[in-house]
């Protein structure tokens, strides 16, 4: 299963929890010594070599004068049923960071090498217990900001991800073979190659993939956060709003108010996702230079931002601030909310039907605030508030090599259209190949292997 290295000879260590205090912190050892190195400081009623695999001892830790360290528990994970594939040892001592750092150095001492950020995922990668995939998804987990986000992570190291790349390198190796087959033996019964055939099945490939490929949107918002901009004229309830959003949501990560003189930022959980959520001052008309500096960033905010919820007072007519401010917004990125709604209202409200999606509302009685919530969660996931429940590509990486993937399958087709040689639409098909496997690791170059493995934290 390992194609870039022999199994490694030295054995890693390195703290698995986070520096601090704590209840119990855990040093890992992987590597073909750490049986032996546990033997050689632990004392215990049962000797290492005597223990199940994947059960906790009790014991303590000695230093090689047989001066006690600590009372630890320590389990033995054997090869290769273990994260990393190697023989693991970890040891729970009392999570004080000189325990910690003491039990460290004597294992280090004892021949242990400290483990590089990400060695350990990187050495069950290099075994073949996780394909690349999932060691990334590993730790996008770790880093995960929301519970989508790290539902998400989750499916990924599960090997959803994985699973729907395999059905499609599988059906392009088949049509692969298809192709070699011609070109080795033409004139044999084979007889010509069904070309009307081949470009279905390679369309429905790419069909699949082109729809992967779609949820990268998501992905990104649940990996990264979005932006949604609260846009409309002074004393539509804006910051009513802003307030309304933020007591809904359970979880406020941070807080940064007045980050500029005239907007009000706030981070929060919305519906799963990880949303920054940014308050104008509000759009007026008026001769006065600041208050003009005002609209001109009010544009560039919407123009920058991921999603516009564009507030009107929908109980009153419109007036020329509201048509300034519907000026701003994007329809194809625009919720219109007409908040107010718990008021009569003067008039024949206006449809404004170019902005497809609207909203009514009433902040002051807490009406709309869950389908304004949904609506705004549906725009980032694809209609569904469920996001992370299927394949969702996270990552840039994956999503330029399914785009290369995609290229040259587009380039195979449009070389058999042109009626080209088998042998050029061949080379195309493995290029899509190569492409894919980059993503799972299977063709990924070691320096970008580096740079994936060096992202993560020590100890993991
Ligand atoms: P902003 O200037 O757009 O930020 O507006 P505010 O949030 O300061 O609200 C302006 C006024 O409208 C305040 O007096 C709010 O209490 C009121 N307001 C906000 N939302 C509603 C609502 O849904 N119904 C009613 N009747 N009044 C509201």
């Amino acid at each position: 299963m390992n194609r870039y290295a022999p199994p490694a000879a030295d054995t890693i260590v390195a703290p698995a929890t986070p520096p601090g205090d704590g209840g119990v912190g855990i040093v890992r050892l992987s590597g073909p010594q750490a049986e032996a190195l546990l033997a050689a400081a632990f004392r215990g009623r049962r000797a290492p070599a005597a223990m199940a695999s994947h059960h906790l001892y009790h014991g303590r830790l000695c230093r090689p004068d047989n001066t006690p360290l600590d009372e630890v528990l320590v389990v033995i994970m054997r090869a290769p049923r273990s994260y990393t594939g190697e023989d693991v040892v970890e040891v729970h001592c009392h999570g004080g960071s000189q325990i910690l750092r003491s039990s460290l150095d004597l294992f280090l001492a004892a021949g242990a090498r400290l483990a590089r950020p990400g060695e350990f995922t990187e050495r069950a990668f290099l075994n073949g217990r996780l394909d690349l995939t999932q060691a990334e998804a590993v730790a996008a987990l770790i880093g995960a900001r929301s519970e989508q986000a790290a539902r998400a992570a989750l499916g990924q190291l599960e090997g959803r991800l994985s699973q729907q790349l395999r059905k499609y390198t599988g059906e392009l190796r088949e049509l692969l073979l298809l192709l070699e087959a011609h070109i080795d033996f033409p004139d044999d019964d084979l007889g010509a190659i069904d070309h009307q055939a081949f470009a279905a099945r390679a369309s429905a490939v790419q069909g699949a993939m082109r729809e992967l490929l779609q949820t990268f949107d998501t992905g990104r918002a649940l990996r990264e956060g979005v932006s949604v901009l609260i846009l409309g004229r002074p004393n539509v309830g804006k910051s009513s709003l802003l307030n309304a959003l933020l007591g809904e949501a359970r979880a406020i990560v941070t807080e940064t108010p007045g980050t500029t003189r005239d907007t009000v930022e706030e981070q929060l959980i919305l519906g799963g996702l990880p949303v920054r959520l940014i308050d104008t001052a509000g759009v007026r008309e008026t001769a006065d230079p600041i208050e003009r500096e005002g609209v001109r960033r009010a544009r560039e905010k919407a123009a920058a931002a991921d999603l516009v919820l564009l507030v009107l007072d929908g109980s009153g007519p419109l007036t020329a601030e509201d048509r300034m401010a519907m000026d701003l917004a994007p329809p194809e990125r625009t919720i219109l909310v007409r908040n107010k709604s718990d008021l009569p209202p003067v008039g024949v409200a206006e449809p404004l039907d170019h902005f497809p999606r609207q909203v009514e509302l009433s902040v002051r009685q807490g009406a709309g605030l869950a389908a304004l919530q949904a609506a705004v969660v549906a725009h980032f996931c694809g209609g569904s508030s469920e996001a992370g429940e299927g394949v969702v590509l996270t990552e840039r990486r994956h999503r330029d090599a399914l785009v290369g993937a995609l290229a040259a399958l587009e380039r195979c087709l449009a070389a058999q259209s042109d009626g080209e040689p088998l042998e050029c639409l061949a080379l195309e098909v493995r290029e899509a190949l190569a492409a894919l496997g980059q993503i799972t690791g299977e063709t990924t170059p070691d320096t970008i292997l580096e740079q994936i493995f060096s992202r993560f934290c020590i100890g993991k």
